[in-house]
């Protein structure tokens, strides 16, 4: 368990959480025969799990099953994208180019990660093979493909959904889809991870149609029917918004509080405060993997006084540094993202102490680590729609440590990142394809998700200029120690 919250109020999330996470591992667990802590009497066992598992004999690595480890409920910020939409400028140029090619200076480790052959992959247990399977584009929905891609091969939303732990969940009250959408979600991702014949070692026959998925994704949000080519991370976030309110814990949503939060409480206190209010409307499995909180400081070059606020996110919006000849490192995007700025002229806050309009600087830390990182080169300007930057960026595939973004003043913990999925956007903004390309939950190798098409993918090959959504995974404490 990791969290960056240094405080017993919000205990009781997390031993809950850890409660529940027991329970549901030992129930995975029976199901498949590994060991468990506690004996489950059989009428616990979920019956459509059962026979979803009869079905497609899934096949799972028992001695495996992790617990989601974060915890980390947070939200969205339209502060977050907002503000991070106007932080890129070309006063932020970097001077230090970098001469190391990604080849070089990339994976750190990739032991595994080689392609395989034929051979090879005769070799490995049945699990590995799974999930090799491609979706059939039913006409410009590479984006949707890659989304999909991605969030199967993330392995918590994988083990949530297939062990049908979901379906305890499923919100009728205030979910407008009723579980609809998370159910076809559901559906499509039992399909990607049926079991193939042993003897078959093609990856993968047939692909997967997504079109009753999309069209749940289209009830839900009227902007993506029809056939246009789509943003990916824009889909990402309705989509993980879709499947949070299909499983949302909450079943009556309170009104949202009218009042402030004191300014009279700790920095601490107040990251406590804003995160219980956003638990109390919103508060499911996919919000303890993929929403962390983010601390917006505010000070006041007059007078000093800061003002302090914490907002949930679901990604991060990073602004690439306007030096298109050199490569560009992932960090430099992130303290670019981290940099304080100067609010002035016409952006001039009003101070609350000097009463009146102050020229402020803004800096903004991460107060939470979620334990899936979304990260968003932003390579399409919201002023210039139709302009792509297409520099090459720089990013670790293993150890990407966050440390030097967190908040000041929090105890420090774990948050080195291990990448396992990567939205690539090819072509112009104009006309352009997406692919996504995923290291595998069990065997640990990279392969290219074509739509229907998939093919091994060399670690070394994962980083390219084409990168556009970064999915990373918070490094186990297990696996730091
Ligand atoms: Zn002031």
């Amino acid at each position: 368990m990791v969290t960056i919250l240094n405080a017993s109020t919000l205990e009781w999330v997390h031993n809950d959480r850890e409660e529940a996470r027991v329970k549901s591992s030992n129930k995975l667990n029976t199901l498949l025969g590994g060991r468990r802590e506690t004996p489950l009497s059989p009428t616990t066992l979920s019956r459509s799990f059962l026979a979803l598992f009869r079905k497609y004999q899934y096949t799972y690595p028992v001695t495996e099953v992790q617990g989601d480890g974060g915890h980390h409920p947070v939200i969205r910020s339209s502060v977050t994208s907002a503000k991070l939409g106007g932080a890129r400028g070309s006063r932020h140029s970097i001077s230090d180019s970098i001469d190391q090619t990604s080849e070089t200076s990339s994976p750190k480790s990739t032991p595994r990660s080689r392609t395989y052959s034929s051979n090879q992959a005769k070799t490995t247990t049945s699990n590995e093979n799974t999930g090799l399977v491609g979706l059939r584009n039913i006409g410009n929905t590479c984006f949707m493909n890659s989304v999909l891609q991605c969030l199967s091969n993330t392995r918590s939303v994988l083990e949530y959904v297939i062990s049908n732990e979901y379906a305890n969940h499923i919100n009728t009250s205030t979910s407008s889809m009723n579980g609809a959408l998370i159910k076809a979600f559901a559906i499509v991702l039992a399909e990607l991870w049926k079991k193939e014949d042993d003897d078959d070692d093609s990856y993968s026959s047939s692909a997967v149609n997504p079109t009753a998925l999309k069209s749940q994704i289209q009830k839900f949000a009227p902007r993506f029917m029809g056939y246009n080519q789509q943003d990916a991370q824009e889909f990402l976030r309705y989509l993980l918004e879709g499947l949070h309110e299909d499983v949302n814990r909450i079943a009556v949503k309170p009104r949202p509080l009218e009042h402030d939060i004191s300014d009279d409480l700790s920095d601490s206190e107040k990251a406590m405060e804003s995160w219980k209010r956003y638990l109390r409307r919103d508060d499911s499995k996919i919000v303890d993997l993929f929403v962390g909180q983010l601390k917006s400081t505010l000070q006041c070059t007059v007078c000093g006084h800061c003002s302090v606020t914490f907002d949930p996110f679901w990604d991060l919006s990073l602004p690439i540094p306007p030096s298109s000849k050199s490569n560009v490192k992932l960090q430099h995007c992130l303290d670019l993202f981290g940099k304080e700025e100067i609010l002035d002229g016409d952006e001039k806050p009003t101070c609350s102490k000097c009463q009146t309009r102050r020229k402020c600087t803004k800096k903004f830390t991460i107060h939470k680590f979620p334990q899936i990182l979304v990260l968003h080169l932003k390579r399409f300007s919201p002023g210039e729609r139709f302009r792509k930057l297409d520099a090459s960026v720089d990013f670790p595939l293993t150890e990407l440590d966050m440390s030097a973004y967190t908040s000041p003043g929090i105890k420090p913990s774990p948050c080195s990142y291990q990448l396992y999925g990567v939205i690539n956007h090819s072509g112009s903004a104009y006309s352009g394809h997406y692919t996504a390309s995923c290291r595998h939950p069990f065997s640990a190798n990279w392969h290219e998700y074509n739509d229907s098409r998939i093919s091994n993918l060399t670690a070394q090959r994962v980083v390219s200029s084409e990168a556009y959504l970064l999915f990373y995974e918070l490094e186990t404490n297990e696996a730091r120690l």
